[in-house]
């Protein structure tokens, strides 16, 4: 068996395309464009490759970016301070401080400053909360741009055994919920997990979040598992990576994302379907 790609990029652009439609509506019925404001603090290679992406699918959109850089010096009140006129901003109807922070910086401290309504990196408690009780709201993501894959691609996961790799507060967890409220039966694993290849063996799904190159090795994988990666590592040679060994897996899954091309270019279509949400619930006429 050799696994069907599931195409990120594909699907991601097919987002982007109904946002920017949805966007153009909004204009023929005077509306005003929804906007984002991404805070980016410090000069992490990386965050600053995200941040890129992120303003450039804004553009697509037609959808109004505010980009913030602030130096890596900045303390944890001025973040604030910052992050507190932009709740303030009527322009403004999304707010994303792009981590990681500087170690002086409590991330959770700046989640929990963002205004609820705004936070459409759906990380602040309340949007948490929402989530877990399976109630409307903004939700993370990464999680929400997995669920549209696997919903575009016809997948059905009602019922289905799905392991999660990685707990994390903007994945792994988030990740495991999304997939409950589907109907799946979840198993998270973390680094505290006894037997690991054991559970992934069990799966129907498996969704690698760990952080770690080629972790999930082909052997451990069910034959016609569906495998999403999260993951995305650099590698010494500047080559990008998933969590999952690849070329292994895709010879025993019946569907798999690409690293790249996978669920990376997702995470941004949810970002910019967030936003246009925030919008609308801050339109006067929205109940
Ligand atoms: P994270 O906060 O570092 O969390 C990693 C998780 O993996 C933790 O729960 C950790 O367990 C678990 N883990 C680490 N090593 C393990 C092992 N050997 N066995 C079992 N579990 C292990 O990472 P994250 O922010 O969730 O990100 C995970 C990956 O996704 C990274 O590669 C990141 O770059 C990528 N990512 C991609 C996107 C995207 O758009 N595609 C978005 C976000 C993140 P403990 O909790 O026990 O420490």
């Amino acid at each position: 068996m050799t696994a069907q790609l599931i195409d990120g990029k594909h699907i991601s652009q097919q987002i982007i395309e109904q946002v920017k439609l949805r966007v153009e509506a909004r204009h023929e019925r005077g509306k005003r464009a929804p906007g984002l404001a991404v805070v980016r603090v410090g000069e992490d290679s990386a965050s600053r490759i995200y941040v890129r992406n992120k303003l450039k699918a804004c553009e697509r959109c037609q959808v109004n970016s505010f980009s913030h850089e602030v130096p890596a010096s900045t303390s944890q009140q001025d973040l604030l301070a910052l992050i507190d006129r932009l709740n303030r901003d009527p322009a403004v109807d999304g707010i994303l401080v792009q981590l990681p922070l500087p170690d002086h910086i409590d991330s959770d401290a700046v989640t929990d400053g963002i205004d609820p309504s705004k936070d459409v990196d759906g990380f602040h408690p309340y949007n948490i909360g929402r989530l877990m009780l399976g109630l409307a709201g903004l939700r993370p993501c990464t999680p929400r741009g997995v669920m549209t894959l696997l919903q575009r691609t016809g997948i059905t996961i009602d019922g289905k055994d799905a392991v999660i790799l990685g707990r994390s507060n903007i994945v792994g967890r988030p990740m495991a919920l999304e997939l409950l409220h589907a109907g799946a039966t979840i198993t998270v694993c973390h680094s505290r997990t006894r037997d690991l290849p054991e559970k992934v063996a069990q799966a129907d799904l498996v969704v690698a979040a760990l952080g770690k190159p080629h972790f999930v090795q082909g052997s451990w994988v069910k034959y016609g598992a569906i495998v999403i990666d999260v993951g995305i590592n650099r590698l010494n040679d500047g080559s990008l990576a998933g969590d999952v060994d690849f070329e292994a897996v895709r010879q025993r899954a019946s569907w798999i994302t690409p690293v790249p091309g996978g669920v990376g270019p997702m995470t941004v279509a949810s970002l910019l379907e967030n936003t246009l949400q925030a919008a609308e619930n801050r339109d006067p006429d929205s109940s």
